[in-house]
């Protein structure tokens, strides 16, 4: 299957869901996930109308940008990212949307500031209690939404979370409306900050994700196909 079937498919998925959440198109927003995959593959993608990218790694992403700087693409980070790559990080993408803690949100915000853009990030949350999962337990969001009070060049814009995994979309379902609420209560608590995104959804579960209110799924397998495995190491 080509790319653009693939997309064709997906974007059905995706119309299907929206129709029966009683959601149009627009409200949610497609990030086709290249990691693992090369430069060539986001190449297709783009010609074949995608503009929402996700990487895993600073690394990866930046070995094939140099590739890609003729295309008009957006790019965001998904995968954990360690203080100490933040500047980098910062440099290399259009977003960030796996901040966990205040010494991140320092980090890149130091690296923003530096190159005089604001910096569009989301919260990474995580709602279960596996050791492996990255993200801020919900009860220490606040540390997180108080200091950013004091980093003006980063830009919230929401909230961000990767579910443990399971064969069954049905088994996300309760984690995905767990974000919602927490971003509904979040919201309440500091009107000052955007939290209009929840990124959540993946190729397994995206209609599940888009009828609990996601605003982004990200979307690799279903798009690009399988990824080589034994390369999942994080940043
Ligand atoms: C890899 C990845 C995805 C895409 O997963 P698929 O199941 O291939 O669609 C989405 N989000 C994150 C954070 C990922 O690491």
């Amino acid at each position: 299957m080509s790319f653009a079937e693939n997309l064709e498919r997906v974007e059905e998925q995706i119309n299907t869901a929206c129709r029966s959440a009683g959601r149009t198109r627009d409200e949610v927003r497609l990030m086709a996930v290249s990691k693992l995959h090369p430069s060539g593959a986001v190449r297709e993608a783009a010609a074949a109308g995608v503009r929402l990218f996700g990487e895993n790694r600073v690394q990866e992403w930046a070995g094939k940008a140099e590739a890609l700087l003729d295309l008009n693409i957006e790019v965001h980070l998904i995968g954990h990212l360690q203080s100490n790559k933040a500047a980098k990080a910062a440099e290399s993408f259009t977003g960030v949307d796996t901040v966990d803690s205040v010494r991140l949100a320092e980090k890149l915000h130091e690296a923003a500031v530096k190159m005089e853009r604001p910096l569009p990030i989301l919260m990474e949350v995580k709602l279960s209690p596996e050791d492996s999962k990255t993200g801020l337990a919900p009860d220490r969001a606040g540390e997180l939404l108080d200091r950013l009070s004091d980093l003006p060049n980063l830009k919230l814009c929401g909230l961000m979370t990767v579910p443990p995994w399971s064969k069954n979309a049905e088994t996300a379902r309760p984690y995905f409306a767990q974000l919602r609420r927490l971003r509904d209560r979040l919201a309440g608590e500091y009107p000052r900050f955007d939290f209009s995104q929840l990124s959540m959804g993946m190729s397994g579960d995206f209609a599940v994700a888009i009828e609990e209110g996601s605003t982004c799924i990200r979307i690799g397998t279903a798009l690009f196909g399988r990824r080589s495995v034994g390369l999942t190491a994080e940043n």
